[in-house]
């Protein structure tokens, strides 16, 4: 089922609200209320407009950010209704990564000419199973987050890789500790319903409460960490709630300007998951949901993941994203393992059809570059040594994918 059909609203009034966008300025909420729900008439009109935006903000080109991806371990506390990633210790597949198979990983990337390496990983299993108190006693370190941050260190000093931390629900302690290791971090908001649609996305997940979501959001803020965060789209949420979350990250990010990065992501169903029979959100859906995002976030940087709009994600470059996000040429996407990535030539040449440049950026964007290499140390040392004059990675390495 899906609770977000789209009703239209009057050709008229989006065609309206579409002649009142002045360039750089976000729409309103009322707006963004209204385009979300636009007929499949006005849709090409309000693709041209989030286009537009995006051209003005970072003209010609769309960025991704080549990387590795680590599974630190697929243990979590958490129940998503809509996971594939997570097990309980025993389950086929559960695993926990020694730090010679990070290193191992790492360094695959690095001959591949990666430049991120994302750390993604269920959040503080050991709250929950004795197994995993047992294999962090076994590895030496108190926490999931303690060996987490010195895993980031170890890739950090001995790789050219640059982390970037996924880790679920950060204290502020936490966002400081993991600062120094690694130039931004991620925590997806998903959503600001408490109340989604039952049996269905939160109903077992205490770390999915949006109040606490937006707690460590806000904490990153007050600190001024690069953060990443996004909108998942259909989880059960209802269409004003997209706009509600993308309006929350807009009033985070005008109070501490330190959101790096919008995700819109869109839920696939899987066979073996709790959701597995739920509507998947059509190309539609994705389409107005960027495209608004971008009209709402003008300045902002928004990212849609191709392999989860394959085969058809090059559409997404219409709606006014300028970010593939993390594509790797060595490791599965493990959160959707059965939606590969695209080969990169061929991002390349698809993202060139639709009129942009394809550059391979660092997990950090370059606009929030001057804030972490202004600390020093060997996290400064090793940004430095990566990014070229214009904050992108230094080396471009697209054309040997
Ligand atoms: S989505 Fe993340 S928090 Fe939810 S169950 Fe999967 S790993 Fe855990």
């Amino acid at each position: 089922m899906t609770l977000a059909a789209i009703t239209p609203v009057p050709l008229t009034s989006c065609a309206t609200l579409l002649a009142e966008i002045r360039p750089g300025e976000p729409i309103s909420r009322a707006a963004a209320l209204a385009l979300i729900r636009c007929s499949d008439d006005d849709l090409p009109a309000l693709l041209a407009a989030a286009r537009a935006a995006k051209e003005r903000f970072k003209p010609g080109v769309i960025t991704y950010s080549r990387k590795v991806f680590l599974p630190l371990t697929n243990l979590c506390r958490d129940y998503c209704g809509y996971c594939t990633f997570r097990r309980d210790p025993g389950e086929a597949g559960a695993h926990t990564m020694t730090p010679d198979e990070v290193l191992a990983v790492a360094r695959a990337g690095e001959k591949l000419g990666c430049t991120e390496a994302l750390f993604s990983l269920g959040d503080k299993p050991e709250l929950l199973f004795p197994e995993m108190r047992e294999t962090l006693r076994h590895l030496g370190y108190k926490s999931t987050l303690h060996y987490l941050e010195a895993m980031c260190e170890l890739v950090l000093r001995e790789t050219s890789l640059l982390p970037h931390p996924n880790p679920g629900l950060l204290s502020a302690e936490w966002i400081a500790r993991l600062a120094e290791v690694s130039p931004s971090m991620g925590l997806m908001l998903e959503t600001t319903n408490p109340a989604l649609a039952p049996s269905a996305a939160h109903d077992n997940a205490p770390d999915k409460v949006p109040a606490k979501r937006l707690r460590t959001i806000e904490d990153a803020g007050r600190q001024h960490v690069p953060f990443t965060t996004g909108v998942l789209i259909g989880i059960g949420e209802l269409l004003e709630d997209r706009v509600e979350t993308l309006l929350a990250i807009r009033e985070l990010h005008e109070r501490y300007r330190h959101i790096q990065e919008v995700i819109v992501q869109n839920f696939r169903a899987k066979p073996a998951i709790p959701m597995a029979t739920w509507t998947e959100p059509g190309l539609g859906e994705m389409l107005r949901a960027v495209a608004v995002a971008r009209l709402l976030l003008p300045g902002m940087n928004i990212q849609a993941p191709p392999n989860l709009s394959a085969p058809y994600y090059d559409e997404l470059a219409d709606a006014g994203i300028n970010d593939w996000g993390g594509v790797s040429p060595l490791t599965p996407d493990y959160i959707n393992p059965e939606k590969p990535w695209p080969h990169l030539e061929e991002l390349r040449l698809r993202t060139e059809a639709r009129g942009f440049t394809l550059r391979q950026r660092l997990p950090v964007y370059p606009e929030f570059l001057p804030g972490v290499v202004a600390r020093p140390g060997l996290l400064s040392e090793k940004l430095r040594a990566a990014a070229g004059d214009d904050g992108l990675a230094k080396v471009q390495a697209v054309r040997t994918a």
